[in-house]
């Protein structure tokens, strides 16, 4: 089996620009991009990355804005705060380098047990399976093992079987030779067993039982929210906070808004909001864009109008910084995706006439 797959690999291979990559670092930075990211998208952001930090130093160095800006698009912001934490931390403690065992790559912040068997396997030839959705699937299939690979029984299986496969003379190329597998012939529906070279040791199909191994869970239904922001402006400047560091799409900035109630407007619910999480009172003025965004756990209709202030005091609630930007700063600040397109589309409509409109009652907030 072995010899078959590794084979295969050397022949076909999805090429990647990381692949063929020594540099512990690179290779670090790829795996973590990988986790939650389409390799298509990977495959253009990883050199764009490493030309803006293109060494633990560089890395260790940076603010956390830089990263989170350089993070843009790629979602689960939390990946690049812990890229950032961890290189500052083999700066402090390992000379700038990344350690070779996987127990010492896992007392780094974000390395969890696919992060570090990866890098421990691919950089460092340590002998190590790395065990992710792919990999559960092709040796799910091997057994013919139709349990739930959630169960800890089934998945402690599962992990001992991809361990015993491992190749101990080659591991990185191995690890990655199944995740390919995974990725290209053996899909979730449809594998094209006549010509995966592991066909003749592979129970499911011997049994004709490959697409209904493993087993599938029953997808939760996804919750939607209807969200109301305003672009509140004044003398030409848009207001936007700062998310706590430590949340979802925390230390990115965003327009401020919320959640719409059952009993509200749009327009009423941009208005309660902004004055909740800014201390304004605005008038609403009009829609500016409507963007539907899905994220793994929940999706959502996002609402935004031009919006100017009327009165009250400026003071955040629930953000980290909060100040009005010329939208010609704006670009340069790190923003959710569904927030990035509503600024794209506002870079490229311009500000409505009344934005730099003096304000209109109770003076300037
Ligand atoms: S024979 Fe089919 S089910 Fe088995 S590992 Fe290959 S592609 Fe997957």
């Amino acid at each position: 089996m072995r010899r078959a797959l590794l084979a295969h690999y050397d022949a076909h291979r999805r090429e990647m620009p990381w692949r063929g990559e020594t540099d512990p670092y690179r290779i670090w930075v790829s795996e973590v991009m990988l986790q939650q990211t389409r390799v298509e998208t990977v495959r253009e952001r990883w050199g764009p990355f490493l030309a803006r930090f293109p060494s633990v130093r560089a890395l260790a160095s940076a603010s956390e804005h830089g990263v989170l800006k350089a993070w843009e698009g790629l979602g689960y912001y939390g990946r690049a705060r812990n890229l950032r934490r961890a290189a500052r931390e083999l700066e402090s403690f390992h000379a700038g380098r990344l350690p070779g065992t996987v127990d010492a790559l896992r007392a780094l912040p974000g390395f969890g047990a696919y992060t570090a068997a990866a890098v421990a396997s691919i950089a460092f030839g340590a002998p190590v399976a790395v065990v992710d959705g792919n990999v559960v699937r092709v040796v799910a299939r091997l057994l013919d093992e139709d349990r739930d690979p959630a169960r800890a029984p089934v998945r402690a299986r599962l992990e001992g079987v991809a361990q015993a496969l491992l190749d101990p003379a080659r591991p990185g190329d191995w690890n990655q030779a199944v995740m390919d597998l995974g990725a290209t012939l053996c899909s979730p529906r449809a594998p094209q067993c006549l010509v995966c070279p592991l066909a003749s040791a592979c129970a499911a199909h011997a049994a004709g039982r490959e697409e209904r191994v493993p087993r599938r869970r029953r997808k939760k239904a996804v919750p939607h929210h209807t969200i109301a922001a305003a672009l509140v402006w004044r003398d030409g400047e848009v207001l936007v906070g700062r998310r706590p560091s430590d949340g979802l799409l925390g230390g990115l900035w965003e327009f401020p808004g919320g959640k719409v109630e059952p009993d509200e407007t749009l327009a009423q619910a941009c208005a309660r909001e902004v004055r909740e999480e800014t201390g304004l009172d605005v008038e609403v003025v009009e829609l500016f864009r409507t963007v539907e965004h899905a994220y793994t756990h929940f999706s959502i209709t996002l609402h935004v109008f031009h919006a100017r202030p009327r009165g009250g005091r400026l003071r955040g609630e629930g953000v980290e910084d909060l100040r009005f930007v010329p939208l010609s700063e704006l670009a340069a600040l790190a923003f959710p995706r569904a927030n990035r397109r509503v600024l794209d589309d506002l870079v490229a409509a311009g500000p409505p006439a009344y934005a730099t409109a003096p304000v209109a009652r109770r003076g300037r907030p």
